[in-house]
C-alpha cells in the first residue's frame, strides 16, 4: 500500500503536511531520522503510519505523563487498541500487572525516560522486536535546551541495549546546536536530516510593555474579556497561577483554572481533559502544562511572565492554532517582573554549598565510589533534602566525573566539586546568553518573526498577515466575532506597520 493510501485509510487525512512523507519514507528504509517540524506540524503521524509498515512495535519514549496521555487517547480515539503506556504513575499492582502481559501485543509503547532506567523493563522490552526506537521532544537531550532531562542522555545506552533498532528523534525547536546535541547524545552516526521551519505563520505576535505589576495584571484581566477562546495564560510560578486566577475569577472571567506540578497527578490530568473537551476556556499555568498537547483550537498563549529562552518560547506559543486557525501569542512585560527569567536561571542549578555538602557525605557514607548505583537515591535525597532535579543533576555530574577519573574517593572530592561547579557555571553562562537573545527580541525594531526565524538561523520568505505588532496588528482579528474573510482579505498592514517594515529592511543593509 502506498504511504497515502495509509494515511487515508489509517486517517482519513488526503494529503501529507509539510515534510511529513520525506521523513516517513527515511524511516522506512530504516535510516537514523532527526526531523524537526513545527509545533503541530504533525510529528506523531511520523512514527504511526510507518509502524503500521514496520516488523515489531514502535517504541516511543516520551518526556511527560501528560503528553503520553494525550497521545495514547488518540491513538485510540483512532481505533488504534494495540497500545500501551508504561509510567510512574502506574500504580504498584498495575506495574507488576503489566510486567506479566505479552508486549507482543502491542504495536505502540509509551515509555518515560525514567521507566527505561528500570533493569525489568529493559529486560521485558528485549524480549519482544523493536522495530523503531522514538525519541518525541528530542530536544530534552541537549543540556542549553530549555527542557534538559538527564534520563535522555542515557537513551543512547538503552537503544543498544535493545539491539540497535533504527531511531526516530522529533522536535519542534531546536537550534542547529540544540540539533548537534541530538546527534551527538542519542549517537545517531548518519542520521538523514529533515529540517523543517519553525515558523507557525498562523500565529501572530505581540509584545507589550507595561510599567508595573498591577498594570499588567489590569490589561491580562481585559485581554481575557475580549479575546476569542480557549486560551493558555503562562507563568513562571506556581503561587502566581493561582493568585492570578484567582483574581482573575473575581473579576467575572468564568471556565477558568490553574494547573501546575504542584497538584496531584488526578487533578493535572482531570483540568488537563477539561481543558481538552472546552469544558474550561482559560488555563492559567506553568511550563508543567502542555508540552505536545494536541488540542486544535486554542485561540491565544498570553505569556504573564516570559520564559528564560525563545526555544520555550516557541514551544509555548506552539500550543496556538494547530488545527490552522488564526491565533495570537502575546507577551506581558513589566518592569517589575524585569529580573525574574534571570533569577529562574540562577536558581535552577543547585546550590554549590549544598554540592560540595552531598559529595562529601556520599564518600563518608560509602567510601570510594566507582558508580552510584549503590547510592539509594531515595535514602540520599531524605538526607541531603535537595529537589529531586537538583539530585538528578548532582548524580549524572558525579557519573561524569567517575566515568573520567575512574572513581570518586577522599582524594579526589576537591576534583569532583570542582568539576562540577565549572560545568554549572558553563551552564548558566549560555542560559544567560540565551535570555539576552530574548530580552533584544523584545525590545527591538524588528519584525518578530524574522527575529525569531534569525534565532534558528532561517530566513523568513514573506510575513503573513496579520504577522506581528511591528508589522502591524489589527487586534480585532482576534476578539470575540470572528471576522469574514472578505475582510481579512482586503485589510492591509497599518502605515505605521508598513514604514516600520521598510525602516528595518534599510537598517538590514
Ligand atoms: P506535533 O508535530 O506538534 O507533534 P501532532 O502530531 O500532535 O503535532 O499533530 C497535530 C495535529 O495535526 C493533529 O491533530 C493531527 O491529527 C493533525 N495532522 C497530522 N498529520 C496530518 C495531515 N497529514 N493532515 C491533516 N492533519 C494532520
Ligand atoms: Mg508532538
Amino acid at each position: 500500500m502506498s504511504l497515502e493510501n495509509l494515511l487515508k485509510a489509517k486517517t482519513g487525512f488526503s494529503s501529507f503536511k509539510k515534510g511529513q512523507k520525506e521523513i516517513m519514507e527515511d524511516v522506512l528504509d530504516y535510516k537514523d531520522v532527526i526531523a524537526l517540524l513545527p509545533t503541530g506540524g504533525g510529528k506523531s503521524l511520523c512514527y504511526q503510519l510507518p509502524g503500521y509498515v514496520l516488523e515489531g512495535a514502535v517504541l516511543i519514549v516520551s518526556p511527560l505523563l501528560s503528553l503520553m496521555e494525550d497521545q495514547v487517547q488518540q491513538l485510540r480515539a483512532s481505533g488504534e487498541k494495540s497500545v500501551i503506556a508504561l509510567n510512574s504513575f502506574l500504580s504498584f499492582s498495575e506495574r507488576e500487572r503489566l510486567l506479566s502481559l505479552d508486549l507482543n501485543r502491542y504495536k505502540f509503547i509509551f515509555i518515560s525516560p525514567e521507566m527505561l532506567q528500570v533493569e525489568r523493563w529493559i529486560k521485558k522490552l528485549q524480549s519482544i522486536q523493536i522495530g523503531l526506537f522514538v525519541v518525541d521532544e528530542a530536544h530534552c537531550v541537549s543540556q542549553w535546551g530549555h527542557d534538559f532531562r538527564t534520563d535522555y542522555l542515557k537513551l543512547w545506552k538503552v537503544k543498544e541495549s535493545l539491539g540497535g533498532p533504527p531511531s526516530l528523534a522529533l522536535t519542534a525547536t531546536a537550534t542547529r546546536n540544540v540539533i548537534k546535541d541530538i546527534q551527538t547524545f542519542l549517537n545517531m552516526t548518519t542520521p538523514s536530516f529533515h529540517i523543517n521551519s519553525v515558523d507557525r505563520p498562523n500565529i501572530a505576535m505581540k509584545v507589550e510593555k507595561l510599567s508595573s505589576n498591577q498594570e499588567k495584571k489590569e490589561r491580562l484581566l481585559e485581554l481575557l474579556q475580549i479575546l476569542r477562546t480557549p486560551g493558555i495564560v503562562y507563568f513562571s510560578s506556581r503561587a502566581k497561577t493561582e493568585a492570578i486566577c484567582r483574581y482573575l475569577q473575581d473579576n467575572g472571567i468564568k471556565r477558568i483554572a490553574y494547573y501546575h506540578a504542584g497538584l496531584t497527578q488526578e487533578q493535572r490530568i482531570l483540568i488537563q481533559q477539561q481543558f481538552l473537551m472546552d469544558q474550561l476556556d482559560i488555563i492559567c499555568c506553568t511550563s508543567a502544562f502542555g508540552m505536545g498537547i494536541n488540542k486544535s483550537n486554542v485561540k491565544f498563549v498570553i505569556h504573564y511572565h516570559q520564559p528564560t529562552q525563545l526555544e520555550a518560547y516557541v514551544q509555548e506559543i506552539g500550543r496556538a492554532g494547530r488545527g490552522g486557525n488564526r491565533s495570537i501569542a502575546i507577551l506581558l512585560k513589566s518592569k517589575e517582573d524585569a529580573m525574574l527569567p534571570e533569577f529562574i536561571i540562577e536558581n535552577e542549578l543547585p546550590d554549590p554549598a549544598w554540592i560540595s555538602y552531598t559529595v562529601q557525605e556520599l564518600v563518608t557514607s560509602y567510601g570510594k565510589l566507582t558508580d552510584l548505583n549503590r547510592v539509594s537515591v531515595k535514602e540520599w535525597m531524605e538526607k541531603a533534602a535537595g529537589e529531586e532535579s537538583h539530585w538528578r543533576y548532582l548524580s549524572y555530574q558525579m557519573n561524569e566525573f567517575i566515568k573520567k577519573q575512574g572513581s570518586l574517593s577522599w582524594e579526589t572530592i576537591k576534583d569532583c566539586i570542582a568539576f562540577i561547579h565549572t560545568h554549572m557555571e558553563e551552564r548558566t553562562t549560555v542560559k544567560r546568553r540565551k535570555l539576552e537573545d530574548f530580552n533584544l527580541w523584545t525590545t527591538a525594531f524588528m519584525c518578530r518573526r524574522k527575529g525569531i526565524l534569525r534565532y534558528f538561523d532561517e530566513e523568513l520568505i514573506s510575513p503573513p498577515v496579520p504577522c506581528c505588532d511591528v508589522c502591524g496588528l489589527d487586534m480585532d482579528y482576534f476578539k470575540g466575532k470572528e471576522k469574514s474573510l472578505s475582510e481579512e482579505e482586503t485589510t492591509s498592514l497599518s502605515w505605521q506597520g508598513l514604514l516600520k517594515n521598510i525602516f528595518w529592511q534599510e537598517v538590514e543593509k
